[in-house]
């Protein structure tokens, strides 16, 4: 049996729903289909809490959001791509509203906004701070209008077939019956996020593993910036869960061991005490997570079994505030640490976040790859560059993924019906194999999954955490090398085909170590701090050697092979960061 679609998604998240409902609005002639490892409303979306950035009050313009988001990535952001995006943005999040999503208003009914770090105008619209959850629900529900997008729920992609210099569909594992069947497409999307669980402190979900940049980059498809990873500064110790940045919007503190509103002893590039005071917290999220390392080096944060921590204190702000506003903080902290933000402390640590980098694409999410797309966490288009701000990721599904989606659908338009040809089907075979006997009933092997993946994650925050240096990733480096050795001897002991968790977190493992050894490549050859990427070593940007994006290629030899194409200036030249006018 070959499955057969013209478009298929990779991913059910917001991107995936996203460019599923862009791909059928666009060409009535074309099927689509999605894959998705989980059920689409179980995907790392619906988690998102604070908000989505878009201009919408009279006192803001697109080029203020443009320039918040060019200088809060340090100038790496391709100024083509933050131009259509902030254009896009409220396009997309008021259709997201006829179609149904409820977005919290003024009393005067007008969309509420909220401040969000690094953005110096109000412009976050959220839905209480469950915003992910209803924008996902909102994308879910409409794509349940259109009979021609069709599902693979629970079905595991392996491998992305490669047909002549042109993507051809992939293959997949079906988890609940554990058969593995070729998918067949003119063109494909991948949507499957981003990769925080090579890390050990991370507030994504446990399915966050990286396999869609792993998919690209083992298909000959670059991956770009991946040095760039975003610690958020408010995790909750041990789980990682996120507090949002929303608590700090609606006026929360952080503060030290001493009850010391610390920030305002740090740079960041604020020019006068008073607003300093009114927006430290709310500076952008690699400055703060900077700031916590800096606490712990003076011994002024508090020590927990689970490492030091600050607090965030929010109890001035009031119950009615916190209910109204925070009411998912509340109900984290309740369940979480047992703790009543009311009343008492949260404590808390930076946890990595997201990945800035990741399938290098144009503008239409078209990568280097004839057939294959990406947008979302898995792309880097780059509206980030080197740091992200916060509430424009949601936003970035929606402008990308509509735009890899009717780019997706006019190529599969134009291309020739796939008969699967002799080298495609011989791929499809080999990935039977590599499935079937390398791991399904293989004696022997000897490396327990759990602990390669625990130090794979040690390795990551020793080596390749807030602050590097050459010799902490050249360390991490050889680490993973050894790591990536024992990982062919891996063990499985489940030889069951129904549910086979044990293989599918070996295959997530497998990703997730190639893309932590592209991080710290890249982190490596970055002689240079910018953003979220902090070089002890090196500690100034250099505009003179990396005004330049990096593009991490898998040679077929399995050598990796990086370029440096310079970042696409528009309107922007590179300037300082300042934060608090
Ligand atoms: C806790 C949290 C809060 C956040 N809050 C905000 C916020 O307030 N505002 C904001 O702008 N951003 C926020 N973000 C970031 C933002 O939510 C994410 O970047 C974004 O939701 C990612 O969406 P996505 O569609 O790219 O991927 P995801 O939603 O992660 O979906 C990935 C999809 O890919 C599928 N998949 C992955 N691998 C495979 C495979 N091998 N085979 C088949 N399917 C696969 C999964 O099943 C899933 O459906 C937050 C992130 C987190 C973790």
């Amino acid at each position: 049996m070959t499955l057969s679609h013209d478009v298929l998604i990779v991913g059910g998240g917001g991107a995936g729903l996203r460019a599923a409902i862009a791909v059928v609005e666009d060409d009535p002639r074309l099927t689509v289909a999605i894959v998705s490892k989980v059920y689409p409303m179980r995907s790392h979306t619906v988690s998102a809490e604070g908000g989505a950035a878009a201009v919408i009050r009279p006192d803001d313009s697109l080029d203020e959001h443009a320039y918040d988001t060019i200088s809060g990535g340090d100038w790496l952001c391709a100024q083509d791509a933050v131009e259509v995006f902030v254009k896009e943005a409220p396009e997309e999040l008021l259709r997201l509203e006829h179609w149904g999503c409820p977005w919290s208003r003024e009393p005067d009914g007008r969309v509420a906004v909220r401040p969000f770090g690094g953005m110096k105008r109000m412009r976050t619209w959220f839905a209480a701070d469950k915003t992910g959850f209803h924008l996902l629900h909102t994308l879910f529900q409409t794509s349940l209008r259109y009979e021609r997008i069709a599902r693979y729920d629970e079905w595991y992609v392996t491998k992305l077939l490669v047909d002549d210099g042109r993507v051809a569909g992939v293959v997949a594992v079906e988890l609940m019956s554990g058969r593995i069947e070729a998918i067949t497409a003119k063109a494909v999307i991948l949507c499957t996020g981003g990769c925080g669980q090579i890390y050990p402190f991370t507030t994504n979900a446990a399915i966050k593993t990286g396999d869609g940049m792993g998919l690209a980059y083992r298909a000959g498809a670059p991956l770009k910036d991946m040095e760039f990873v975003q610690y958020h500064p408010t995790g909750l110790p041990f789980t990682g869960i996120l507090i949002t940045e929303a608590a700090r919007a609606e006026g929360g503190w952080l503060i030290n061991k001493d009850g010391y509103r610390y920030l305002q002893d740090y740079d960041l590039g604020t020019p006068s005490p008073t607003p300093v005071l009114r927006s430290m917290e709310l500076g952008p999220r690699d400055r703060l997570s900077q700031a916590f390392v800096k606490e712990v080096e003076k011994g002024r944060t508090v020590d927990t079994p689970y490492g030091p921590i600050v607090h965030l204190d929010l109890r001035h702000l009031r119950e009615t505030v916190i209910d109204a506003r925070l009411p998912f903080v509340r109900e984290l902290c309740r369940s979480y640490e047992n703790i009543d933000p009311v009343r008492e402390l949260i404590p808390v640590r930076p946890v990595v976040h997201y990945m800035m980098g990741g399938v290098h694409t144009d503008i239409y999410g078209a990568t280097p790859l004839e057939g294959l797309f990406a947008a979302g966490e898995v792309a880097c288009v780059s509206i980030n560059g080197a740091n992200r701000l916060g509430s424009n990721s949601l936003p970035e599904l929606l402008v990308f993924g509509a735009r890899a989606g009717v780019a997706a659908a006019s190529f599969a338009s134009g291309a020739q019906d796939l008969a699967i040809r002799p080298a495609v089907r011989a791929q499809v075979e080999d990935e039977r194999r590599r499935l079937e006997r390398d791991l399904l009933q293989r004696d022997g092997g000897k490396e327990p999954i759990s602990a390669i993946r625990e130090e794979m994650r040690a390795t990551m925050e020793e080596g390749a955490g807030i602050y590097r240096s050459g010799s902490s990733l050249a360390k991490a480096a050889d680490r993973l090398r050894v790591l990536q050795e024992r990982f062919r001897s891996v063990r499985l002991e489940d030889r069951s085909r129904t549910f086979n968790t044990e293989l599918l977190a070996a295959l997530e493992l497998s990703f997730m170590l190639d893309v932590a050894e592209t991080i710290v490549h890249c982190a490596l050859l970055r002689e240079e701090s910018r953003g979220a990427h902090q070089r002890v070593d090196f500690p100034a940007r250099d505009d003179h050697r990396f005004l330049a994006n990096s593009l991490v290629y898998r040679d077929a030899d399995g050598s990796r092979r990086v370029e440096y194409p310079p970042v696409t200036i528009t309107r922007w030249p590179p300037g300082e960061r300042v934060y608090g006018r």
